[in-house]
């Protein structure tokens, strides 16, 4: 079904806000003026940003910033989730999205998990004919861009 993703990028965000505050983590959004339409499935797509979102503010560290962008190109929807957080090893990085992969033995211990939520991310977006991938600088930060085919 047609659907804005840009309102569901803003809407999650604002659900997201009061948890940030508690944390002390600045979350804000930058999404374009015109509608940006996918097809899609809302409930999915919702999950996926609810993912990465949590992921962000469970990697980030007290007074970090948070930030949503969605952006139409040519022919597709750019969503990137980019944090202030404590980042992703070289090593890690190309792990992250398979199941049940946890970060570093330190790291699972502080932030418990269970290493499913950027596989189901994957496997929701490539449902879509879409394509995620991840970029960290350890100890700076991480993006997590999203690509799905716009509509028409
Ligand atoms: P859960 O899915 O139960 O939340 P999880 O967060 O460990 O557990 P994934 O979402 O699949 O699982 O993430 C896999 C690993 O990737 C994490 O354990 C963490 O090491 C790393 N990771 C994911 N997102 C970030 C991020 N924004 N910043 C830093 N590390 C991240």
């Amino acid at each position: 079904q047609p659907m804005r993703v840009d309102e569901l990028v803003g809407r999650m965000v604002e659900r997201f806000r009061e948890f940030a505050m508690l944390k002390d983590i600045e979350i804000h959004s930058s999404l374009d003026e015109l509608p940006v339409e996918i097809l899609g499935d809302e409930e999915r797509l919702q999950q996926l940003l609810v993912i990465l979102l949590d992921n962000a503010l469970k990697y980030t560290e007290e007074s970090g910033r948070v930030h949503v962008t969605c952006r139409k190109t040519a022919n597709h929807v750019q969503i990137e989730v980019t944090d202030t957080g404590i980042g992703i090893s070289a090593e890690d990085l190309p792990r992250i999205f398979d199941r049940f992969f946890r970060g570093d033995k330190m790291r699972a211990r502080t932030h418990p998990g269970t290493g499913l939520g950027l596989s189901i991310a994957q496997w929701i977006v490539e449902a879509h004919g879409g394509k995620i991938r991840a970029e960290s600088v350890p100890g700076q930060g991480t993006t997590i861009s999203v690509r799905l085919p716009a509509r028409g």
